[in-house]
C-alpha cells in the first residue's frame, strides 16, 4: 500500500482522455491499485479520483462519500458512461488536482451512469446530490476535463492569478516532498 502524488492543474495527463480498459489486462494489480487510490484519497480528504489525477491513463475512478451514522459509500468505476442526466444543481466544488481552491459549478442533478465493477462486473448507478456530482466530476476527468474547464470563460479568466498564485505553492510542497529524510 502506498499513498500516491496527485498530478496537479499543469500537468498534461490531466487534459488527455483517458484509455479504455481491457480488464484482464489489469485485474491482476487491480486490487493493491485501488488500494492506494482509495487511500491517497482519504489522505486528503478528497471525495473521489481519478486514475490519470495518479498519473495513469485508464479510464478508472474510485468515489467514497462520508455519511452520517452510516457506512461511506464507496464505489469504483471502470469504462463508466453516461446513460442519463437531469435536473440541475449549482454547488461549490473542490479537485484534488487544484488543492485550495473552490469554485461553483453547474451540474446535473440526478445520473445515470454503466459501468464495470472491481470484479469487472457491469453495474448500473443511479445517483443523485453529492454522489452524482462526484460521479460527474471523476467522469470529466477521465475525458480530460477538469472542473475548472466547466467554467465560463469569464469565471475562468478571473481565476487565472489565484491558479497561479496555488501553483507556486503545490511546486513548494511538492519540492519539500522530495528531499531526502
Ligand atoms: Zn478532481
Amino acid at each position: 500500500m502506498a499513498i500516491r502524488r496527485i498530478c496537479k492543474y499543469g500537468e498534461k495527463i490531466l487534459d488527455k482522455k483517458t484509455r479504455t480498459v481491457v480488464f484482464s489486462e489489469i485485474k491482476k494489480d487491480l486490487a493493491a491499485l485501488l488500494t492506494d487510490m482509495f487511500e491517497t484519497m482519504e489522505a486528503v480528504g478528497g471525495a473521489g479520483l481519478a486514475a490519470n489525477q495518479i498519473g495513469l491513463d485508464l479510464r478508472l475512478a474510485v468515489i467514497r462519500i462520508h455519511r452520517e451514522n452510516e457506512e461511506p459509500l464507496s464505489i469504483v468505476i471502470i469504462n463508466p458512461e453516461m446513460v442519463e442526466k437531469s435536473g440541475s444543481m449549482y454547488e461549490d466544488e473542490g479537485c484534488l488536482s487544484f488543492p485550495g481552491l473552490f469554485a461553483k459549478i453547474r451540474r446535473a442533478a440526478k445520473v445515470k451512469v454503466r459501468a464495470l465493477n472491481e470484479k469487472g462486473l457491469p453495474i448500473e448507478i443511479n445517483a443523485e446530490g453529492l454522489f452524482a456530482k462526484a460521479l460527474q466530476h471523476e467522469m470529466d476527468h477521465l475525458d480530460g476535463i477538469t472542473f475548472v474547464g466547466r467554467l465560463p470563460l469569464m469565471s475562468r479568466l478571473k481565476l487565472k492569478p489565484a491558479l497561479m498564485k496555488l501553483k507556486g505553492q503545490w511546486k513548494k510542497i511538492d519540492e519539500s516532498k522530495m528531499k531526502p529524510m
